[in-house]
């Protein structure tokens, strides 16, 4: 909206106050607004809820000019505006979704200097209209949100971002401001070099959310501990639960109407009205239970989510770290809750293998798989775990699964030896076995499969009699973990690693977590 007056421009503490009616800035907000107010370019490193936004508004606000916000979120940008416009801030936006003469106007008011922001989706910028129309006005600050889009590692990649870096050369006198709350060292890097933003300063925050309550728990009966967890802990609050496919996002949401709690699915085979019906309500309804696949989130500004699930194991450290950051904005308690077994594993590796992209893409993929199983097997404190994988220290937290109920470790090496001979021994017969049929073995079962294969006559047919099925699921797991033992392909086919032959020499020993009882989807809290 145009009617709405200007807010005199004024020093940033003084729009903090009039404009957005906050006291005093947070963090490094101040030294940020403080940079770019005064020309220079910024990264900005900041978890999600520690109030990015305002570290580029006000400086668009102070500076003259309009401030132009590159941003992936499409569907969130008419509530952005709506938002801005509440305050008086005069902002609009300019994507695909909107008709010619809604766009007319838009253009109209950024020439006629009327505009405080302006959004633009990343794709606008290809269209050269659009590039001559920002050169015909006067322009604040570039502010790149989601910066992280540009990496083409990243699980958000945008090929749209990599031409971001055209506005640093056609507006060298513009500041530009890139954000995001994705921070290993590797993806600011890649932000920097893509962007040109070497000159840029680095602000980064600490990436502790400590009102976040960490817990990591053996898969059973996902839907069933699920409905533990929103039971026991959850009852009636708002929440949201990631599946890895989109069927199972279905059945979930149904699964979960049927047991009495209102849960809507989205993912990106619904159709775009129903998705933004599902969000608006999500956003609006108190207490839903959104079941998403990982295209849902990333902007969504909910304050009061109590929990993130997962029935799946996130493909990376950087997503589980996104995804659980969506609980809890709010700053009070909330639960970050995963699911995860063997099978998730083996098909993380299936699909690994399936993927495009050259061998060292394929390379990082399994790096990545193997730092969120190896977040997944820590007996350490996971959020220790979590912020060392983002290059920053933390002291035991007392607040996630492994520090209020520390798993107890035992010395499994002979297992581990056992299980790793096991699978040595099926090495070189060209057949692909499974954890299934290696746990077999192990436990002398004489399957239908173990039988014709000869399997019985293996040394090792029986020798793992002390533990049992599920327990030695647990070992692979925590083997795999631990890179004594890896997934070859696609069928589950279990493999030797270089660490392995230690292990199998006695060179070394294997530490390993006792698992928990069956079932124990969810923990008695310490009263
Ligand atoms: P981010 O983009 O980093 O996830 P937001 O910009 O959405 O975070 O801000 C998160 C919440 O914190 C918002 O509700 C915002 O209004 C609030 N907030 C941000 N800065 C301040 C501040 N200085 N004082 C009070 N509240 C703030
Ligand atoms: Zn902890």
């Amino acid at each position: 909206s145009t009617t709405t007056t200007p807010p005199d421009a004024g020093t940033p503490l003084e729009v903090l106050r009039t404009v957005f009616g906050y006291d005093s800035f947070r963090g490094q907000q101040a030294e940020v607004v403080d940079t770019v107010v005064g020309g220079g370019d910024a990264l900005v490193l900041m978890p999600t809820g520690a109030g990015k936004s305002l570290c580029y508004q006000v400086p668009a606000l102070v500076r003259p000019g309009t401030g132009v916000v590159i941003s992936p979120l499409i569907a969130l940008m008419q509530d952005q505006v709506d938002a801005l416009a509440a305050l008086g801030v005069r902002a609009a936006f300019l994507n695909s979704s909107q008709r010619l003469d809604e766009r007319r106007d838009v253009e109209a008011a950024y020439l006629a200097g009327e505009l405080d922001l302006l959004y633009l989706a990343p794709e606008r910028l290809n269209v050269p209209d659009t590039v001559r129309l920002l050169e015909r006005g006067r322009i604040a600050l570039f502010a790149i949100d989601e910066a992280h889009c540009v990496s083409a590692w990243g699980h958000d990649f945008r090929p749209d971002y990599l031409t971001l870096a055209m506005l640093g050369h056609r507006w060298p006198d513009v500041p530009r401001i890139a954000l995001t709350a994705t921070a290993t060292e590797a993806t600011a890097a890649e932000i920097v070099t893509r962007l040109e933003l070497q000159d840029a300063t680095q602000f980064v925050a600490s990436f502790d959310r400590p009102n976040i309550e960490y817990r990591i728990v053996g898969k059973d009966s996902p839907r069933q501990q699920l409905l533990t967890l929103l039971r026991t802990e959850h009852a009636g609050d708002a929440g949201i639960v990631y599946c890895l496919s989109r069927k199972s996002v279905d059945e979930t949401a149904v699964f979960l109407n049927r047991e009495g709690i209102t849960a809507l699915p989205y993912h990106a085979g619904l159709d775009g009205a129903v998705r933004a019906r599902n969000q608006a309500r999500f956003l609006r309804e108190p207490g839903l239970v959104m079941v998403a696949t990982i295209a849902f989130g990333m902007g969504i500004d909910k304050p009061d989510v109590r929990f993130v699930a997962h029935l799946d194991l996130p493909k990376s450290v950087e997503g589980y770290y996104q995804e659980t950051g969506r609980a809890g904005r709010d700053g009070q308690p909330a639960t970050a809750w995963l699911a995860y077994g063997l099978a998730d594993v083996v098909s993380q590796r299936k699909m690994i293998d399936s993927s495009d992209g050259d061998a060292a893409h394929r390379r990082r993929l399994a790096a990545h798989l193997d730092a969120m199983l190896a977040l997944c097997e820590t007996v350490e404190c996971r959020r220790v775990q979590l912020l060392a994988y983002f290059g920053q220290q933390a002291e035991p937290c007392g607040n996630c699964d492994t520090c209020t109920s520390p798993p107890q470790t035992w010395d499994g090496t002979v297992p581990a030896q056992k299980l790793l001979s096991a699978v040595w021994r099926l090495a070189d017969r060209r057949q692909r076995y499974g954890a299934g049929h290696v746990v077999d073995i192990l436990l002398g079962n004489t399957t239908p499969r173990v039988t014709q294969l000869g399997h019985t006559d293996l040394t090792v047919f029986g020798i793992g009699t002390e533990l049992d099925a599920n327990e030695w699921r647990g070992v692979v797991r925590q083997l795999l973990a631990q890179q004594l033992l890896s997934v070859a392909d696609g069928y589950g086919t279990l493999t030797l690693t270089e660490a392995s032959g230690a292990v199998l020499r006695g060179e070394r020993t294997v530490a390993l977590r006792r698992e928990a009882p069956k079932a124990a989807g969810t923990r008695t809290r310490k009263k």
